[in-house]
């Protein structure tokens, strides 16, 4: 390689990593604007203000800190000249498989009016935290979000539409109070555009990652914000995740009365659900991107015919994030014609590596290869998707073993190190793929092999999950035309600059899904990010080949450097990242007894449990019959019996009429505290116990679902002493067992339990710090 091809070669790798780091860096959330920002515009500073006083205090659903929150934002938006109301209801979710659950819940709903209305606009937030968090993030920044946006919509003139708060109640129980607000708010009952607010941690992009069905038009309003972040790829991860919020009511609405958009940030996440969601860890940077985003959104929204976007778009557009806050987007029925000419740029390019052999054009093997080279280099190209994988899920086990506290944490405090750790695994992989095979099938073999994977994936992509076909199909449509036009050159620098504006599109598209992907599923599952950084090394394997020279040592010098970047990142980061006191560990630890036996145990959901939970449980069991909501793969261990009261289950009204029984119960709390936490959670009713028995149920006046197996599984949130009405339909003539379990929350008074010492944490969980009594009723 002479001095002129190796400053080419710098050169496009400098203009490659340049380009990648203003496609992330355009991805990242703007500065926080101060107090002192203009009056229309968005202030983080201001928003935090109201941050500060939601996070005030612990206050899930039903509790005094809850109300409290409450009427605070009762006053703030009466203080923004609003009308605001608080809206009893009672909300039941029964998303949750064959699982129902109930809650009385006090929305607070305000309307600002619009001048001349065609449909309204939703927003959405919930103001209850997580039964141990301070909820400054989850859903703190949600509710100052929409706050702040509500009060600089005021310096403008009236938009067209009616922009609706929706403030709601009971969302970390059970959603109930948005599918209270879908069921029954008045407000809601002609549809309309839903924007929900979230954050699943305290830091990073606040991403567009859900959207409803047909979500063109919806983009298109959305690509009207100044940081736009969001991929059609997300919209199909979230579709197959498990995952919910308040949106999911909404667009589970039977009717389909309503269309929207969801957005969050989601990095930080080892804050999510713990005590340490305080407002003082929230990213303020975070919290004006959800800002900035979210009033120009409703500016947007405002004025648009809400009404024609309260209807699905016909298609689902492929959106995603160029630098200089754009958002590119495309309809969907061009996925398919895009990966077909991905596939056939590919086949195109291969041709041609063939023919030039034939041609005469043998260059001792540099820009040709034969038939069955090619076969064998596209059979080769899945060797770095296996490994990138395999990497990643070896990366976890690792810092696992080291740290056994990450295996309860989809990423560690501090998870930067790691994740490039994690890159650089990547980059090894595909370095080691390609030096070490390039002897023995020739660069082109392995051009045409990654690039033909990358449309291979594109066609698959387009038939699974359209919206993350571009993420393939693009970079393997540009690295094949820019190979068939490289290949006609005979001048390298024209050359070069041809595999270079190839391997760009790859880079811009690529680099920042990767870096919003890795808080998606954490390094827990790494793998998803790697794969979607493999892609890049696949694209980048066309500039590999014109800057790796096939003999002499550079080769090995790359591939060594790449180990060595991901092994120093590797120390950096469990340098870097260490449990302490303002880092601790996750812990999660229950109590649970059994008001009939007099048995009480320990329960923990960990997975392995750590060093301060093993001295409380020793033994995974299943003890779902007697405990149902902990489920059937928890660790027990014995414990002293508390003077706790069982809740009491008593018969209102009893009627058989032919071969069907109808019973009314009313269900209340025993007399007394379970637990610290001022409220009880929830009282849970199972009828496990005999299969088939319960034909149907209603929990206080909502009709709640009866599984396949007959089997009846209903919460009901936050009970007060009077309790809550239960009417069963069972078959005549049989007499029925139910498993009822009162749950409160917080461990301190209970005989045996020691507070955790520093550096040893309660993590985020809907089952940590739970006090169970459970007690069986046979009617
Ligand atoms: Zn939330």
């Amino acid at each position: 390689m002479n001095l002129r091809s190796r400053a080419t070669t710098l050169l496009i790798w400098l203009f490659l990593a340049a380009l990648a780091a203003v496609s992330v860096w355009s991805v990242l959330p703007p500065s926080p604007r101060g107090a002192d920002a203009p009056a229309d515009e968005f202030s983080a500073e201001r928003a935090f203000a109201d941050v500060e006083r939601v996070g005030t205090e612990v206050h899930p659903h039903g509790t005094a800190a809850n109300d409290a929150v409450r009427e605070y934002l009762v006053d703030r938006l009466t203080g923004l000249g609003l009308e605001p109301e608080v809206v009893d209801g009672v909300g039941m979710s029964g998303r949750l498989g064959d699982q129902s659950r109930v809650a009385a819940t006090q929305n607070v709903v305000a309307t600002v009016p619009g001048a001349d209305p065609t449909a309204p606009v939703f927003l959405v937030a919930h103001y209850d935290s997580a039964e141990v968090s301070y909820g400054g993030n989850d859903d703190g920044a949600g509710v100052a979000t929409i706050l702040e946006t509500v009060r600089a919509l005021g310096e403008g003139p009236a938009l067209r539409n009616d922009v609706v708060v929706v403030l709601t109640d009971a969302e970390e129980a059970c959603l109930c109070g948005a599918e209270a607000f879908v069921d029954a708010d008045p407000r809601a009952a002609d549809g309309g555009v839903v924007v929900n607010f979230e954050a699943r941690g305290s830091a990073g992009p606040a991403v567009m990652f859900e959207t409803s069905d047909g979500n063109a038009a919806l983009v298109d309003a959305y690509a009207s914000v100044p940081y736009p972040v969001g991929s059609s790829l997300a919209v199909e991860v979230y579709r197959i995740l498990p995952n919910d919020t308040d949106f999911s009511p909404f667009l589970d609405d039977p009717a389909g009365r309503f269309t929207g958009l969801n957005a969050a940030y989601i990095d930080g996440s080892a804050t999510y659900h713990s005590p340490l969601d305080v407002p003082e860890r929230m990213s303020l940077a975070s919290l004006q991107h959800h800002g900035s985003n979210a009033l120009a959104l409703v500016r947007t929204l405002g004025d648009a015919d809400a009404a024609a976007l309260a209807a699905p778009s016909a298609t689902d557009a492929t959106y995603f994030p160029l630098p200089g806050g754009i958002l590119a987007r495309y309809p969907g029925w061009l996925v398919w014609p895009l990966a077909l000419a991905a596939l056939g740029a590919v086949a195109a390019l291969a041709v041609l590596v063939v023919r030039r052999r034939g041609g005469g054009h043998d260059d001792g093997g540099t820009r040709t290869a034969g038939p069955a080279r090619l076969v064998l280099g596209f059979l080769a190209g899945v060797l770095p998707l296996a490994g990138a994988v395999l990497g990643a899920m070896g990366l976890w086990a690792l810092m696992v073993t080291v740290r056994p506290g990450y295996d309860e944490m989809l990423d560690p405090w501090q998870p930067w190190g790691f994740r490039v750790a994690l890159l650089g695994i990547v980059a090894l992989v595909v370095t080691g793929w390609f030096v070490g095979l390039r002897r023995w099938l020739g660069a082109p073999a392995l051009v045409v092999g990654a690039l033909g994977w990358l449309a291979v994936l594109g066609v698959a992509l387009a038939a699974l999950a359209p919206g993350g076909s571009y993420l393939a199909a693009l970079p393997a449509l540009a690295g094949a035309a820019a190979g068939i036009v490289a290949l006609r050159l005979e001048s390298g620098r024209w050359r070069a600059l041809a595999v270079a504006l190839g391997a760009a599109v790859g880079v811009v598209l690529l680099a920042p899904i990767t870096v919003l992907f890795f808080p998606a599923l954490g390094l827990e599952t790494g793998a998803a990010p790697a794969v979607v950084a493999v892609l890049l090394g696949l694209a980048l394997v066309p500039a590999l080949a014109l800057s790796v020279p096939e003999r002499g040592r550079s080769g090995g010098w790359l591939v060594g450097a790449c180990a060595l970047v991901a092994a120093g990142a590797l120390g950096v980061g469990f340098a870097v990242d260490s449990f302490d006191a303002e880092h601790p560990e996750p812990s999660r630890l229950a109590y649970a007894l059994d008001a009939d036996t007099g048995e009480a145990v320990w329960v923990s959901t960990e997975s392995t449990p750590s060093d301060w939970t093993a001295r409380y449980v020793d033994a995974r069991e299943d003890r779902s019959a007697q405990f149902p909501p902990m489920g059937s793969g928890a660790w027990f261990g014995a414990a002293e019996a508390a003077d706790l009261p069982a809740p009491t289950v008593a018969v209102v009204d009893d009627v058989t009429s032919g071969d069907e029984r109808t019973v009314t119960l009313r269900v209340r709390p025993g007399e007394g505290e379970i637990g610290t936490a001022g409220a009880l959670r929830y009282i849970e009713l199972n009828s496990a116990a005999q299969p088939d028995a319960v034909l149907a149920a209603s929990v206080a006046g909502r009709e709640v679902p009866v599984d396949d197996d007959g089997i009846l599984d209903t919460r009901f949130y936050a009970p007060d002493g009077d309790g809550f009405e239960v009417t069963l339909t069972v078959r005549g003539g049989e007499g029925l067992d139910l498993r009822v379990v009162a749950a409160g929350g917080g461990l301190e008074g209970l005989p045996g339990f020691t507070e955790r010492p520093d550096g040893v944490g309660v993590g985020g969980s809907h089952s940590s710090e739970l006090v169970l009594v459970a007690t069986t009723v046979v009617l």
